[in-house]
């Protein structure tokens, strides 16, 4: 038996134990790509990178554990030696975490999903993904300047998905319950029932707070009223989602003025309070400057804890899906205060981007789609259910289907590594293997960690997968020009779920 320390905790261990086997002994996590339970250690991606009472540096997983030894996983030094790994890795990295359409919609609404759903005739599904970030998916469908389909990757080949009339559809057409969830106990108030107030109002009441909206005039929707008048918005679709908002179960309050005054006394009836009053709204006393109310960019909190403001009434904005966008956001935050967890707000995480489809990608992201050009349609016109099927079916599964368990997001996530850090301005063109029933590979996500190439001798498949050339251009794939379908015959699965990042993946 062997003791060393690490971070000043003893720990006994078996000879012939590693480091991060010892780490592991002791609760202490390091974060390994390349390491897989039951294999060899490879040493490849160099992120489980320690350091000793000398401050040399060294990779924990090929490190035989030694007596006495003292070993540190925190540090300024060891935190950046993981971060260069990292950005090393991400240098030969090649894909999008998240479809570029999710990025540049104000609310980040799961497109893809919506598309994928709606493509399969799941209108109803298709909704509820679209009402996690966006409250008002019909009258949005008619006034949304749609910045997501400006950045549609699918507009490098054709034209844009047309996302802004398929959230419409889901919107006018899906039908979904509002599921009554056992409340917390926890009470809101948010005053001004414009989007953005709606909005706020409308994630709380579904993140199970008791939620109160009041408004000065006799009826919700604020500037949304202006796109009725302008003939943009038909008034039915409107007083549709507002009803449906407030159907969650919002005490609505109309003709509610609250002066500065009040609000000391709201205090003491509501835990919480977001102000929504738009750009001429009251600032009820709390520090402003000429753009309005001043708050926390991230957590919309104010100078006076427990009271957030959001959408026009901190900051003008013009755009609807802001509005909206900044309600969901404020909602987030002041829910976090209200269970008493860290305010933070919505964070954003680590997204790899791989830029413009080049012309060999072309045909590599329309076999996940089809090649037909964009459905017509009119903004009056809208679609039909068939249209619908037929429009969706042209998204392109930009997202990464890792996206949520990838260890190479998660840990550029926790270390801030750089994906530019160590560019070299040119990239490899995607590639996906389709041949196998279930699965994908994705060649250019792969970071060589070895593991498929193991598991598949370990598992004595005929083929597996294997190391194919040497040095910088090395790469994994089937050895004798095979494909994936015929490398991973008896093991696919297993194989999937242990690449540690989104190189091979579920269909
Ligand atoms: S493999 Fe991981 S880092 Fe790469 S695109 Fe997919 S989720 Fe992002
Ligand atoms: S093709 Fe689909 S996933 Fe890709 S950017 Fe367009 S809408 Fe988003
Ligand atoms: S494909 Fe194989 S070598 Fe590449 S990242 Fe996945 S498991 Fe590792």
């Amino acid at each position: 038996m062997i003791t060393l320390k690490i971070d000043n905790t003893e720990v006994t261990v078996q000879d012939g134990a590693t480091v991060l086997e010892a780490a592991e002994q002791a609760g202490i996590s390091i974060p390994t790509l390349c390491h897989f339970q039951g294999l060899e250690p490879f040493t490849s991606c160099m992120v489980c990178m320690v350091s000793d009472e000398s401050g040399k540096l060294f990779p924990s997983c090929s490190m035989p554990a030694q007596e006495g030894m003292q070993i540190f996983t925190s540090g300024d030094e060891v935190v950046e030696a993981r971060r260069t790994a990292l950005e090393l890795l991400l240098s030969e990295h090649v894909g999008d975490c998240e479809a570029p359409c999710v990025t540049a919609c104000p609310a980040h609404m799961d497109i893809p999903l919506m598309n994928r759903l709606l493509a399969a005739g799941k209108t109803d599904e298709a909704l509820t993904v679209v009402r996690k970030d966006i409250a008002m998916p019909a009258t949005l469908g008619y006034i949304c300047s749609a910045p997501c389909e400006g950045a549609c990757k699918r507009k490098d080949i054709d034209e844009p998905v047309a996302i802004c009339l398929l959230k419409r559809f889901c919107g006018t057409d899906g039908e979904m319950p509002v599921t009554k969830t056992e409340m917390t106990g926890k009470s809101a108030l948010v005053i001004g029932a414009g989007p953005a107030g709606l909005a706020a109002a409308w994630h709380l009441q579904t993140s199970a707070i008791q939620t109160t909206l009041t408004d000065k005039n006799s009826t919700p929707g604020g500037t949304l009223w202006n796109s009725v008048k302008e003939n943009t918005l038909p008034k039915e679709i409107l007083e549709k989602e507002i009803q449906f908002i407030l159907s969650a179960g919002i005490t609505l309050k109309k003709e509610t003025d609250i002066s500065e005054t009040e609000l000391e006394a709201l205090r003491r009836d509501f835990d919480c309070i977001i102000i929504a009053t738009g750009e001429n709204g009251n600032d009820f006393g709390l520090e402003t400057t000429k753009q309005g109310i001043v708050v926390n960019r991230e957590t919309f909190e104010t100078s006076e804890p427990g009271i957030f403001a959001t959408g026009s009434v901190t900051r003008k904005t013009k755009l609807a899906i802001a509005a909206l966008a900044q309600g969901k956001r404020a909602a987030k935050a002041a829910y976090q205060y209200l269970v008493g967890e860290n305010i933070t707000g919505e964070t954003t995480r680590f997204n790899s981007k791989m830029g413009r489809l080049m012309k060999e990608e072309v045909s590599e992201y329309l076999s996940e789609s089809v090649e037909y050009t964009r459905v017509n349609s009119t903004a009056e016109k809208g679609f039909t259910a068939d249209e619908v099927r037929k429009e969706a079916a042209r998204c392109m599964h930009c997202d990464c289907r890792d996206k949520e368990d990838c260890l190479l997001r998660k840990y550029s996530d926790e270390y801030s590594a750089s994906q530019r850090a160590y560019d070299k301005g040119e990239r490899e063109p995607i590639v996906k293997h389709m041949q196998h029933g279930e699965i994908i590979y994705e060649p250019a996500k792969c970071i060589k960690c070895g593991i498929c190439v193991q598991l598949t001798a370990k598992h004595k498949e005929r083929y597996g997968m294997t190391f194919i050339g040497r040095g910088f251009d090395v790469k994994i794939g089937v050895p004798f020009g095979k494909d994936p379908g015929e490398g991973l015959e008896k093991i696919a699965r297993e194989v999937v779920d242990a690449c540690p990042v989104g190189a091979l993946t579920v269909k």
